[in-house]
C-alpha cells in the first residue's frame, strides 16, 4: 500500500515552521488579552443549523463550503466554518449576558473548516485568532477592537497591513438602501445566480469581483447617501478614535457583509503581498445576530484574523518573528557510563528551567556533535570516561568554540549563570 498524504487543501505544521505559527497565534492574541478579553473555547463542530442561521443561508460558507455530517444518532452537525456564531451561542447558553457586566469580552484561537478551492492562502483547514465583545453598543468598543488587531499585526513587525473601513447602517436606514439598491440591480444585465443574489442578499453583489459586474456597478446607489443621523454620528466617532490613536484607514464603501445582522462598523485588514487572497483579517458589528439564533437583542462587535495568511504576509515581507530557542544545551555522552550520568544532568538542567536535549542512540562523537550544532544550542556538554573519573564534564561554547572542564556538581549553576543575560 502506498503511504498517505494529507487531504487536499490541508497542510502539516512541522518544526521549524511550526514555531513561527505558534509565535503568530500568540502575537495576534496578546493585545486582546491585555485589554480584558478572556479565553473562550467552543467545540470543533456544532449543530448545522447554528451556522445556517448564524452565518446565513445565502452565504457561500453555508451553501457551498460547510463540512456537514449526520451522526449515527441522526443529528446534523457541521465542522465549524467560523467562530462568531459559536461564541455567541456559548455566551447565550451560559447566560453570560444575564450576569450583568457587559460587554462580555472574549478571545479565541482555533482551526476552522471550509470546503473551498484550495490555493495559496486559501485552505480547507485553517487557523484564526478571534475576539468578540458581546452586549454593548459603543463606538469606543469598535475602535478598541480595530486598534487591538492593528497593534497585533504591528507587533509582529509587519508594515504592509492596510485597514479598510466602512459602515453598513442599521435597522433604521439599511432597509431603504437595500430596496434602492435592489431597484438598481434589477435593471442590470446579470447572470441567473447573481439575479437570485439580488433578491436575497443584494449588498453582497457590490462585492462581486468580476469585471463584467463591476463595470455595471459604477452608478449604484451609495449607502453613505442613505445613512441615518445616528449611524453617521456613530461612524464619525469610530473614525475619530482611530485617528486620535494613530491608526490609519481607508474609507471603502464597497466593503460589505451582505447579511442583515451585520450593522454599522465593518472592516478588513489586507496585505498587498498575498495575491488575490489579500484579507488577513476582518470583522465588524453584528447587532442582529443574537436574535437570529434565539437570544435577546445583544449588540456586539468582533473580528477574526487569519493565522495562515499572517504567516504568509511575514514571509512576503521577509520578516522573521522572534521564536524562543528550542534548546540551549545539548549533551553528548561518550560511552555507557557517561550516558547514564548525562541523562541525570539533562533532567536536572530541564528542571532548572534550561531547555536541554541529549544525543540519543549509540553514536560516534562526530555524529553527536553534528546534532549538537544543528540543534541551535548555545552550549554542548561533552563527557567521556576520563572526564567522569575526574568528576567533570567539558562545557563547550558552540559559538566561540571554547571548551573547559566544569565539575559535575556545579554544572547546572554554571550553565545557568552563563546563559543569563549580563546585568
Ligand atoms: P475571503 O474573502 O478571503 O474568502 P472571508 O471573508 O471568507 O475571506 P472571514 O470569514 O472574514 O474571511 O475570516 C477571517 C480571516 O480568516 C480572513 O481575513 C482570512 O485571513 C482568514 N481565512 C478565511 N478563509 C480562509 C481560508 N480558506 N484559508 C485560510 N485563511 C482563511
Ligand atoms: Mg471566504
Amino acid at each position: 500500500m502506498s503511504t498517505f498524504s494529507a487531504p487536499k487543501g490541508t497542510y502539516d505544521l512541522l518544526p521549524p515552521d511550526s514555531a513561527i505559527v505558534l509565535a503568530v497565534r500568540e502575537a495576534l492574541a496578546a493585545p486582546a488579552r491585555r485589554a480584558g478579553y478572556g479565553y473562550v473555547e467552543t467545540p470543533g463542530f456544532e449543530h448545522t443549523e447554528l451556522f445556517s442561521r448564524g452565518v446565513g443561508e445565502s452565504t457561500d460558507i453555508v451553501t457551498k463550503e460547510m463540512y456537514t455530517l449526520t451522526t449515527r444518532g441522526g443529528t446534523h452537525l457541521a465542522l465549524r466554518p467560523e467562530g462568531t456564531a459559536s461564541v455567541l451561542r456559548a455566551v447565550l447558553q451560559a447566560n453570560l449576558h444575564r450576569a450583568g457586566n457587559l460587554p462580555a469580552k472574549l478571545w479565541y484561537s482555533g482551526t476552522y473548516y471550509r470546503y473551498e478551492r484550495p490555493q495559496a492562502g486559501r485552505y480547507r483547514h485553517f487557523s484564526q485568532v478571534g475576539a468578540e465583545a458581546v452586549g454593548a453598543e459603543d463606538p469606543a468598543l469598535d475602535a478598541e477592537l480595530i486598534i487591538l488587531a492593528a497593534d497585533a499585526f504591528a507587533s509582529l513587525g509587519l508594515t504592509g497591513v492596510r485597514l479598510l473601513l466602512n459602515t453598513l447602517g442599521d435597522r433604521e436606514c439599511r432597509p431603504a438602501y437595500r430596496a434602492a439598491l435592489q431597484d438598481f440591480l434589477r435593471g442590470l444585465d446579470l447572470d441567473a445566480d447573481t439575479r437570485a443574489r439580488v433578491e436575497i442578499n443584494p449588498l453582497r453583489v457590490l462585492d462581486d469581483k468580476r469585471e463584467s459586474v463591476r463595470r455595471q456597478l459604477a452608478e449604484a446607489p451609495r449607502l453613505r447617501d442613505h445613512l441615518c443621523q445616528a449611524c453617521k454620528a456613530y461612524h464619525e466617532q469610530v473614525r475619530e478614535l482611530l485617528t486620535a490613536e494613530g491608526v490609519a484607514f481607508t474609507d471603502d464603501d464597497r466593503l460589505v457583509r451582505g447579511l442583515d445582522y451585520y450593522t454599522r462598523t465593518t472592516f478588513e485588514f489586507v496585505h498587498d503581498g498575498l495575491g488575490s487572497q489579500s484579507a488577513v483579517g476582518g470583522g465588524g458589528r453584528y447587532d442582529g445576530l443574537s436574535e437570529l439564533i434565539g437570544g435577546p437583542p445583544l449588540p456586539s462587535v468582533g473580528w477574526a484574523l487569519g493565522v495562515d495568511r499572517t504567516v504568509l504576509a511575514l514571509r512576503a515581507e521577509g520578516v522573521e518573528p522572534p521564536v524562543p530557542a528550542t534548546v540551549e544545551v545539548f549533551a553528548v555522552p561518550l560511552g555507557s557510563e557517561a550516558r547514564r550520568v548525562l541523562f541525570g544532568l539533562v533532567t536536572a538542567l530541564r528542571r532548572a528551567g534550561v531547555a536541554t536535549d541529549l544525543a540519543y542512540g549509540e553514536r560516534g562523537v562526530k555524529s553527536a556533535m553534528r546534532s549538537a550544532n544543528r540543534s541551535g544550542a548555545r552550549f554542548a556538554v561533552v563527557a567521556g570516561e576520563r572526564d567522569l573519573a575526574e568528576g567533570v564534564a567539558q562545557l563547550k561554547d558552540l559559538e566561540s568554540g571554547e571548551q573547559s572542564p566544569v565539575p559535575l556538581a556545579s554544572l547546572v549553576e554554571e550553565v545557568r549563570g552563563r546563559l543569563a543575560p549580563p546585568v
